[in-house]
C-alpha cells in the first residue's frame, strides 16, 4: 500500500494511488507548445506536477515522467482550424519554424531550471513522433472508429459514443454538444462537427508537413499525446496531467483515441492543476492583466512592486494545493517571501544549533513526520505540510531558548526531515533565501577587499615586494585568490 490519495478528475474523487508495476510509476504531462515566451499559469502547472514527481520520488517510486514539447499540429483554434501556432509565429518573426520551437524550447527550459523544476526523464517531440502517429491512425481507421476525407482523417465521434461515451472526463453532455456546434455547411470534410482531425491535409500554405498514406499533411494536436504516452510508458499507465483548461477537447479526444486504438483509457488516474488569477481576475494580455514568469523575477511590471527570487515564487505556489485556483498579487508574494524567510531561518539555526539538552526533546518529532507524510499522501497537499513546517519552526524557536523542547537526537532527525522537505520535495533552494543577506555580505566583502588590494598596490608601487606577496599569501591561505592584471588586481573567493 503507497498510502497515497489521488484525486482522479475522471471519476471526481478520491482514490487509493496503486501503481500497475509495484515500486514504479509512469506520469505523463502534457508539455508546452513551444510557439511563445511560457506564461505563469503554465509554471504553475509544471511547478504542481513537479511536486508530484519529487513526492513520488521522496517516497523511493522509480518514477519514468514524461513531459512533451508540442512543436507542431497545435492549431490557433485548440481545435481543427487556423494556422499551426508555430508556423504563424514563424510568419510573424520571419523566421523558420524550427527556429521558433528553438527558441521558445530553449527559453521554456530556462524558465524550469530558474524555479528549480527538474527535468523530466523523457520529453518527446510530435514532429519526432510522426511515424508512431501515422501507426496510430492507421490502427483507429483499421478499427473502424475514424474515416479519411480529402486527404484528412477523423475521429468519428457519433460511432464512438453509439459504443462507449464521449464526455466523460469533461462531463460534457453529447447532446449539449450538437446543438452547441456550428453547422457544417457545406466548408468542412467532417461528417459531424463534433469530429476531430487525426490527420489534417497540409493547404498550400502550410509549412510543417509529412508525407502519409493520405497525402502530405500533419498530425491533429491530440494525436500526439495519445502515441507518446504508449509509446513510452504503454497502453495503460499510472497518471496523465496536465493544465485544467486541457480537460476539453485534448484529454478528451486522448480517451477517446486511446480507447480506439487499444480498447483502454491510457491512464489510470487523471489528474488537472487549477489555473491562476493576477489580482483576484483572470489574467489577459488585452486588458493588461498579465504577468510573466520572467517579471516576477525581476519586478519589472506594473503589478510588482519589487522582484521575488524564484524560490519565494515556488513557495507561494505551493502554499495553495494544485486543484484551488491561486491568486497573485504584490501583497501575498510579500507575505510568501516573509514567510519562506521564517523558515529558512529557523533552518538555519538548526543546523548551527549547538549540541545540548536531553536525547529528547518534549516535541514529537515522529509524530509530526507522520503529519507531513499524512498531508502529501492526502492528493499533495502542500499547504498542510508547509502548516506542519511552521509547527516545527516555532518548536525549532522554543528550542533555542531551552534544549529541552527538541533534545540532541531529535533535533538531528528533525533537521533530516526539514531540508528533505524543504529542499527535495518543496523544491527550494534554500540558499537563495538569503539572497539580500548574501548581496549584502557581498557588498560588504567587495568594500573590505578594495581596501586591501589598494593597500598591496601600495607596496608594490614601492617595490615592498615582501609585503605584497605576504597579503597575497595571507589572503590564499584564507580561501582567497588574487589576481594581478594590467588594469590591477582582481580578486575571487574559492569555492
Ligand atoms: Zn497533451
Amino acid at each position: 500500500m503507497s498510502g497515497i490519495q489521488i484525486y482522479d478528475s475522471l471519476e471526481g474523487r478520491l482514490r487509493p494511488f496503486e501503481p500497475l508495476q509495484a515500486g514504479r510509476v509512469g506520469m505523463y504531462v502534457c508539455g508546452p507548445t513551444v510557439y511563445s515566451h511560457v506564461h505563469l499559469g503554465n509554471v504553475r502547472t509544471f511547478l504542481s506536477f513537479d511536486l508530484i514527481f519529487r513526492y513520488l520520488q521522496y517516497r523511493d517510486f522509480k518514477v519514468r515522467y514524461v513531459r512533451n514539447i508540442t512543436d507542431a499540429g497545435h492549431l490557433v483554434d485548440d481545435a481543427d482550424e487556423g494556422e499551426d501556432k508555430v508556423g504563424k509565429r514563424a510568419k510573424l518573426e520571419q523566421l523558420e519554424p524550427m527556429e521558433i520551437v528553438q527558441k521558445y524550447t530553449v527559453n521554456f527550459h530556462e524558465v524550469m531550471q530558474a524555479f528549480n523544476a527538474l527535468p523530466p526523464s523523457i520529453e518527446p517531440t510530435a514532429t519526432g513522433h510522426i511515424i508512431e502517429q501515422i501507426a496510430m491512425t492507421q490502427q483507429l481507421l483499421a478499427n473502424g472508429w475514424a474515416y479519411e476525407s480529402n486527404g484528412s482523417v477523423y475521429f468519428d465521434v457519433e460511432t464512438y459514443h453509439a459504443k462507449q461515451p464521449y464526455g466523460i472526463l469533461s462531463g460534457r453532455d453529447i447532446d449539449e454538444m450538437r446543438s452547441g456546434s456550428r453547422d457544417l455547411d457545406g466548408q468542412t470534410d467532417k461528417r459531424s462537427p463534433l469530429d476531430f482531425a487525426l490527420w489534417k491535409k497540409a493547404s498550400e500554405d502550410h509549412i510543417m508537413r509529412w508525407a502519409s498514406p493520405w497525402g502530405e499533411g500533419f498530425p491533429g494536436w491530440h494525436l500526439e499525446c495519445s502515441a507518446m504516452s504508449t509509446k513510452y510508458l504503454g497502453e495503460s499507465f499510472d497518471i496523465h496531467g496536465g493544465g485544467m483548461d486541457l480537460k476539453f477537447p485534448h484529454h478528451e479526444c486522448e480517451i477517446a483515441q486511446n480507447q480506439g486504438a487499444h480498447a483502454t483509457g491510457g491512464a489510470r488516474y487523471w489528474m488537472h492543476a487549477n489555473m491562476l488569477t493576477l489580482n483576484g481576475k483572470r489574467m489577459s494580455k488585452s486588458t493588461g492583466n498579465t504577468l510573466l514568469p520572467g517579471e516576477l523575477l525581476t519586478g519589472d511590471s506594473p503589478h510588482l512592486s519589487k522582484g521575488y527570487s524564484a524560490s519565494v515564487a515556488r513557495f507561494f505556489i505551493h502554499q495553495a494545493h494544485y486543484r484551488s485556483v491561486l491568486d497573485f498579487s504584490d501583497e501575498a508574494l510579500q507575505a510568501a517571501e516573509k514567510g519562506f524567510q521564517r523558515l529558512t531561518h529557523a533552518l538555519n539555526s538548526l543546523e548551527k544549533r549547538p549540541s545540548g539538552g536531553p536525547e529528547k526533546g518534549s516535541f514529537d518529532v515522529d509524530a509530526w513526520q507522520q503529519r507531513c507524510m499524512d498531508a502529501m499522501n492526502n492528493d499533495f497537499s502542500s499547504p498542510i505540510l508547509i502548516a506542519h513546517l511552521f509547527d516545527a519552526v516555532k518548536a525549532i524557536q522554543a528550542d533555542a531558548q531551552d534544549p529541552k523542547h527538541l533534545g540532541s537526537a531529535g533535533a538531528s532527525t528533525l533537521l533530516g526531515h526539514m531540508r528533505s522537505w524543504i529542499v527535495e520535495v518543496l523544491g527550494l533552494q534554500v540558499d537563495a533565501a538569503n539572497g539580500a543577506a548574501g548581496a549584502s555580505s557581498q557588498k560588504a566583502l567587495d568594500a573590505a577587499m578594495a581596501i586591501v588590494l589598494d593597500a598591496r598596490r601600495k607596496a608594490r608601487e614601492q617595490k615592498d615586494w615582501a609585503t605584497s606577496d605576504a597579503i597575497r599569501d595571507q589572503l590564499a591561505a584564507g580561501g582567497i585568490q588574487v589576481k594581478d592584471g594590467e588594469d590591477g588586481s582582481t580578486y575571487r573567493v574559492q569555492e
